[in-house]
């Protein structure tokens, strides 16, 4: 009887040590992504700041004063390639042709 007394006993206390023990690792385990997430965001940021970078090289396009938006294709073309002007504005070479 006494042996069988101390067994639950200290499968008691073991329990009780492994609950804290494994809350123990959880909070390690949450600081350790939290970690994980501020290093990814780091990279995230540097590659969206790239991508910012090259897309206004490519969406800046201003009309200059020589230039002209052909009514049929929508194209901005070089007065050069203006063929005449149509009945809804100016209509360049290669929609007139
Ligand atoms: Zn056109």
């Amino acid at each position: 009887m006494a042996t069988d007394y101390d067994a639950p006993r200290k499968s008691a206390e073991d329990e009780t040590d492994s609950i804290e023990a494994l809350k123990e690792r959880r909070s390690d385990n949450q600081a350790t992504s939290i970690d994980v997430d501020e290093s990814d965001n780091s990279g995230f940021e540097l590659a969206g700041a790239d991508l910012s970078n090259v897309e206004l090289d490519v969406v800046v396009v201003p009309q200059q004063d020589n230039e002209f938006t052909c009514m049929s294709c929508f194209i901005v073309r070089h007065q050069s390639q203006l063929d005449h002007q149509g009945e809804f504005g100016p209509v360049c070479r290669e929609c007139a042709a």
